[in-house]
């Protein structure tokens, strides 16, 4: 098993605001709002972990997770 780093939303805090700047900056267009709800959503598939969203956001609503990777 490898280790990987995901980004989540801290739920409580985030307020879907419509000029997210984790939204804008994320490289991999892992983030995007949830369907009929208030806060954005983070698609782990696309996730590659950089932490940008992290040092962006004005909330300081994402925080990243480590995960571990299972092959085979
Ligand atoms: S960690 Fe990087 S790839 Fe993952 S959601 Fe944040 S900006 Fe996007």
């Amino acid at each position: 098993m490898l280790p990987s780093v995901k980004a989540r939303v801290n739920l409580d805090i985030c307020r879907n605001d419509h000029r997210c700047l984790p939204r804008m900056h994320c490289p991999a267009a892992a983030i995007s709002p949830a369907e009929g709800k208030i806060f954005m959503k983070i698609d782990e598939e696309k996730c590659i972990g950089c932490g940008k969203c992290i040092k962006v956001c004005k909330n300081n609503a994402l925080f990243l997770v480590r995960q571990e990777v299972k092959f085979g």
